[in-house]
């Protein structure tokens, strides 16, 4: 459906600033209840970061890379005459983006008609607060300029969900800085850089160096720190680190750039603060992403921030203003697509929901979450050192086992497993599961459930393993293999 011109209403039970995950969740499910809802979206396009510059295309170059990786094994497995041995297969990465770009217009196009079914008025433009509960709207022309006309719109509840964007560092910090991409950037890439620098420590980082590198670009990741992964338990970045060191991605550890010289979309020299240089065809921030709250009126309705700009909320997703409430990324804590929707749609039960969800609120513990890297890893629950922390060194206990996929078995190639639980008290209650190897992805999923009903590892050891697999391991893993925390 064609956005409407301009808003039906002047006052709604629901607006909802934003058209991503959050958005989407609380919206919706607001509909559901039979409240008036208006939904704000700025880009022209529905879904946010997740379908347009996150998880979807992430998810798809993982895949075209995951399908080299293949390739490469295949002579092993008998194509050898159908499929060379090869180091890197050839990729066209310009195929492959136009093909994947049209498969993220397909997807908006299926969240406009959601919200069409669900009866949710999508307004196209720029939703700054002023005061009041009133939102003023910006309509977005044809041009991508918001100057197709100024609404105000006011409701009983505004939910903020404006997500984040990427940072670029300044150019008084690092000279040339602004030579880089961002995340965004990558998604328009339309050929391949031969040599690329990714700098940063997170998952997002290590999931796009994981890309280039398979895809078989040169790729040199730079971490201010001795480790990537930091904020996650140690065991997925040392099997990581390791391994992805041995397919060929460079890791320069304790490295920062101090200066970048070379003209946008060319080759680029990065001076590095270690005193070497480094020459690439693509520099990549994945710094860091900031909440989208500049610009958004905040002030004029008195809504707290954080340092960070983040919007400071409770556990109901209130803000300090009555009536105005923030989900999502914009407020800086576990910066999913599926927290997202789960505290937008939580929000909405509490708000207009039966009676029995007026206490209804997402808890942001364990939260399973992939990193789509490659291998994948999976995690859960506490790291061994928030164990500790929580439960005292003696209380904690560990069981980790490390082997080689199957599929690995019989190639010259191979590629680690690691499995670890952190466990706690006399009963072994599992409290963290940090998984590296071939389907950690889909595995930690399920795995998740176990640890939010509070399994043991005995009702671990009393299930029948699935033989063969990687997955029986986790039923498997033998006292032998138990150790004291070691933090
Ligand atoms: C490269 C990358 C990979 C990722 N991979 C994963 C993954 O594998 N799994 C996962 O769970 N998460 C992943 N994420 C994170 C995930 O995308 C976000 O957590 C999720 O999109 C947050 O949803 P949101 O609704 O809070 O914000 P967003 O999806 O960012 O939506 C906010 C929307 O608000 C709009 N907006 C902003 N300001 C205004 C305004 N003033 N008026 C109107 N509209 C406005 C924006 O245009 C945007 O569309 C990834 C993120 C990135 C960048």
């Amino acid at each position: 459906m064609p956005p409407v011109p301009q808003p039906k209403s002047e006052h709604y039970d629901v607006i909802v600033i934003g058209g991503g995950s959050g958005a989407m969740g609380m919206g919706r499910r607001a509909a559901s209840y039979g409240a008036k809802v208006a939904l704000i979206e700025m880009d022209g396009r529905l879904g946010g970061t997740c379908v347009n510059v996150g998880c979807v295309p992430k998810k798809l170059m993982w895949h075209a890379a995951d399908t080299a990786e293949a390739i490469k094994s295949a002579s092993e497995y008998g194509f050898g005459e159908t499929v060379p041995k090869m180091e890197s297969p050839k990729f066209d990465w310009n195929y492959f983006a136009e093909k994947r770009d049209a498969y993220v217009k397909r997807l908006n196009g299926i969240y406009d008609r959601n919200l069409e079914n669900d009866k949710v008025e999508y307004i196209s433009g720029y939703a700054k607060l002023i005061g009041n509960k009133k939102v003023e709207i910006s309509l977005r022309g044809e041009d991508g300029e918001f100057n197709a006309g100024k609404h105000t719109i006011s409701a009983d509840h505004i939910a903020i969900a404006v997500g984040g964007r990427p940072t670029i560092p300044s150019e008084k910090d690092i000279p040339g800085a602004s030579l880089g991409i961002d995340s965004d950037g990558f998604f328009a890439l339309r050929e391949q850089p031969k040599r690329v620098a990714v700098v940063g420590a997170g998952y997002i980082a290590v999931e796009l160096a994981g890309v280039f590198n398979t895809l078989g670009s040169e790729t040199h990741l730079l971490i201010r720190g001795e480790k990537f992964l930091r904020a996650f338990d140690p065991v997925l970045s040392d099997t990581l680190q390791e391994y992805m060191a041995q397919t060929g991605l460079n890791v320069h550890q304790k490295t920062n750039v101090k200066k970048v010289t070379g003209t946008k979309g060319g080759p680029l020299t990065l001076e590095l603060d270690t005193g070497k240089m480094l020459e690439v065809d693509c520099l990549l921030w994945a710094i860091g992403r900031y909440a989208n709250t500049e610009g958004l009126g905040l002030d004029a309705e008195g809504i707290k921030t954080a340092k960070d700009g983040s919007i400071v909320v409770d556990k109901y997703q209130n803000t300090n203003v009555p009536g105005i409430y923030a989900v999502g990324d914009v407020i800086g804590k576990a910066l999913l697509t599926p927290v997202a929707i789960a505290a937008g749609r939580r929000l909405s039960n509490r708000l207009l929901g039966k009676p029995e969800m007026k206490d209804d609120h997402l808890e942001y513990e364990n939260i399973p979450t992939a990193i789509f890297s490659h291998p994948p890893c999976g995690t859960v629950g506490l790291s061994e050192a928030q164990a500790v922390e929580k439960y005292g060194k003696d209380n904690v206990f560990v069981y980790q086992t490390r082997f080689t996929n199957m599929y690995f078995g019989m190639l010259e190639h191979k590629e680690p497993t690691v499995f670890k639980l952190v466990v706690t008290g006399k009963e072994e209650k599992i409290v963290g599961i940090h998984i590296v190897g071939v389907g950690s992805d889909e595995m930690i999923q399920p795995l998740g459930i176990t640890v939010k009903m509070g399994a043991t590892k005995k009702d671990f050891d009393d299930t029948v393993a699935v033989h063969p697999s990687s997955a029986e391991e986790l039923v498997t893993i033998q006292p032998s293999a138990r150790r004291n925390a070691q933090v």
